[in-house]
């Protein structure tokens, strides 16, 4: 199947409150033009370099999000054009991505990234921490970000009954933290591999690579 086909044959099946981040990194400049081609404008991307090299050479009404860990010193690669960052894992990084967004008179879309999978490799706050982030006020001070969600990862595994359950848990904290912060709309949750229950649990924005663009080396 063409990157076209699969690209429909996923949109096809996603509910209207679903959008699709296309996860092209490590893929090379022709095949995100060819998803281009065929409508998509949302990509993501989880090195900031790469980002900004594919960023540079495409057309500019494409939306980038960053998906990948990042590491503080290279916000201000990204700051002038990054559409939503996915992962943000801190106070501080926070504190950059406003700082860079200031000095570009913008205010960057960030998701909260949630520690939800039972491997320790993933990035995240867990429940305790978040609350603190939410409720000092320190966050009230930086104009130039603005919260929208949260972001998880479940557990690398062939468990669905694991995977269904740290969703869960997500979209329950999800609930929750809107009970402090109203405005917040979206739950980035699903990979290719486990994009359906997401969305069954409530994702409302997927983050899809190889089921596009094929397998990565
Ligand atoms: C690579 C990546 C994805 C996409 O993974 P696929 O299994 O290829 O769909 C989604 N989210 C994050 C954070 C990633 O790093």
């Amino acid at each position: 199947m063409s990157i076209k086909d699969n690209l429909k044959t996923i949109k096809d099946s996603l509910p209207s409150h679903v959008q699709l981040v296309a996860v092209s990194k490590t893929k090379p400049i022709a095949d995100i033009e060819e998803a281009y081609a065929a409508g998509q404008r949302v990509f993501g991307e989880n090195k900031i370099q790469e980002m900004t090299e594919k960023q540079q050479v495409l057309p500019k009404d494409i939306e980038w999000h960053m998906i990948g860990h990042i590491q503080r010193n290279k916000v201000k690669y990204m700051a002038e054009y990054v559409a939503l960052i996915h992962g943000v894992d801190s106070l501080k990084l926070l504190q950059e991505i406003n700082k860079q967004a200031k000095k570009h008179n913008r205010i960057i879309p960030c998701l909260l990234q949630i520690h939800i999978a039972e491997e320790d490799t993933k990035f995240g706050f867990d429940e305790k921490d978040l609350n603190e982030l939410i409720t000092s006020n320190e966050i009230e001070q930086l104009a130039n970000i603005k919260i929208i969600g949260l972001m998880g990862m479940a557990t690398f595994t062939d468990n669905t009954l694991q995977i269904r359950k740290e969703f869960k848990q997500l979209k329950n904290l999800f609930e929750k933290t809107k009970s402090v912060l109203p405005h917040l709309s979206q739950l980035s949750m699903g990979m290719s591999g486990d994009y359906k229950i997401a969305i069954e649990e409530g994702s409302t924005l997927i983050r899809v690579g190889s089921s596009i663009f094929g397998s990565r080396n």
